[in-house]
């Protein structure tokens, strides 16, 4: 599939069938899977050959999507969870442990910050949260001898920052370090970080990869070009032996190109089991046949909706990459030169109360705590994840009371438009 197109892998890649077989993936809706002999299941238990034993670890169905979503990011190996949670821990924890260290961007997605900033530091791993506009020099002053990875979202959830992803992989690889890049936002269609020097990938494939609002999900693809042997003593996971395993060595058996993924399905994934179900992985590939015809029509409906919106007089300010003026449009036309995504955010004049009023008028686009999906939604912070905070609190962190984030859907957008025009 390498020599096709993007379009094509979404609608093809991952699953050919031979003669005679299904032409759509075969949702296999079972738990375990039948053996001849004990001595034919022992070699699967020992990693010495490749099937399938127990869902929990693998399932045929996974595999195929996971497989389509490593093709279009250009990786050589990837693997579905039941969440985008657990995609971002998961690669985290694979090279990570007590005392280890992350330097992350602090324009990620909340779940994320918290994820690494209070539940991984209860275990013991440490972070430096920088900010993506840092130069060089202070990035490069980030990182410690503990550090493991490094950590940034292509377009961050929700401040629709774009991460200059060569500057991150250049001060990573300078210190021996992987580069994480969660991908949700632009998907492989707007941007392949890879490309950029990302070694490893995440998605929440909840969001547009889905793009119906059905299945929650994620995903992790290994670029295969971290040396991991090169820097043996930080990645004693995956460089020394495995004694759960009759002490096998992830990165000499798999190679570099299937190291990272291998270790953590059969050591992550079996010991907390976070596996995306089969039917989740069937429907997640129904949404990735279409992927890039939607996405560019998210695209065109998020521009439109952000231009009105920026030459609308109760508005105060319209962040959203595609908008010339905006900070991140320069860093936008490099990484993304497709668009970045369908999520627009804004302010209206008159803070909480013009929100709250703005957001009850609207007819097509829905209050939800949900971006990227083919109808329209929209959230107040203020008044509904942030409503513990005050309106000194929330400008602190730089969330103004009268920010509103709308996903722009698949509506016409003369429609979307109309509606936010009668509303305001
Ligand atoms: C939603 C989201 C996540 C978390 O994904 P879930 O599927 O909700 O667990 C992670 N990163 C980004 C950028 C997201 O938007």
């Amino acid at each position: 599939m390498d020599q096709y197109s993007t379009e094509t892998k979404c609608v093809q890649a991952g699953y050919t069938p031979k003669n005679g077989e299904p032409r759509q993936i075969p949702i296999v809706q079972s738990t375990t899977f039948k053996y001849d002999t004990s001595a034919d299941m022992g070699k699967l238990f020992d990693l010495e050959a490749a099937g399938y034993f127990y869902t929990r670890l693998q399932n045929p169905t996974n595999d195929y999507v996971a497989a389509k979503i490593a093709a279009l990011e250009g990786g050589t190996a990837g693997m579905l969870t039941s969440s985008g949670q657990a995609a971002s821990f998961f690669s985290l924890f694979n090279i990570c442990e007590t005392g280890s260290h992350i330097v992350a961007s602090s324009s990620i997605y909340g779940g994320t910050f918290n994820l690494i900033a209070v539940t991984m530091k209860k275990m013991g791993i440490d972070a430096t949260f920088i900010s993506q506009d840092c130069s060089e020099e202070e990035l490069n002053a980030a990182f410690q001898d503990n550090t493991r990875a490094v950590f940034g979202e292509t377009i961050a959830n929700p401040a629709l920052t774009v991460l200059d992803i060569e500057k991150f992989a250049r001060a990573a690889h300078a210190h021996g370090v992987p580069l994480i890049v969660d991908n949700t936002f632009p998907t492989p269609v707007n941007c392949r970080p890879i490309e950029w020097g990302a070694d490893i990938v995440t998605h929440s494939t909840t969001k547009y990869m889905d793009g119906h609002g059905t299945a929650v999900g994620g995903a992790i693809v290994d670029s295969g070009r971290f040396n991991w042997m090169e820097h043996k003593e930080k990645y004693p996971g995956l460089t020394e032996p495995d004694e759960s395993y009759h002490g096998i060595v992830y990165a000499e058996k798999f190679g570099q190109e299937g190291a990272f993924i291998t270790k953590a399905t059969s050591q992550l994934m079996r010991d907390l089991g976070s596996i995306q179900s089969p039917q989740h992985a069937f429907y997640l590939n129904l949404g990735l046949e279409s992927l890039h015809v939607r996405m560019q029509r998210h695209v065109e409906n998020g521009q439109a909706v952000a231009e009105f919106l920026a030459s609308h007089p109760k508005v105060k300010k319209v962040s959203y990459p595609g908008l010339p003026g905006d900070p991140y449009h320069a860093l936008a036309e490099k990484y993304l030169p497709r668009g970045g995504c369908g999520v627009v955010s804004f302010e209206i004049e008159g803070g909480r109360s013009a929100a709250e009023e703005f957001m009850k008028k609207l007819r097509l686009c829905a209050i939800e705590t949900h971006v990227a999906d083919a109808r329209s939604c929209c959230l107040n912070p203020a008044t509904s994840t942030h409503r513990q905070m005050t309106d000194e609190q929330l400008s602190a962190a730089g969330i103004p009371a009268g920010l509103i984030r709308i996903s722009c859907g698949l509506e016409a957008k003369e429609d979307l438009i109309k509606d936010l025009d009668q509303a305001l």
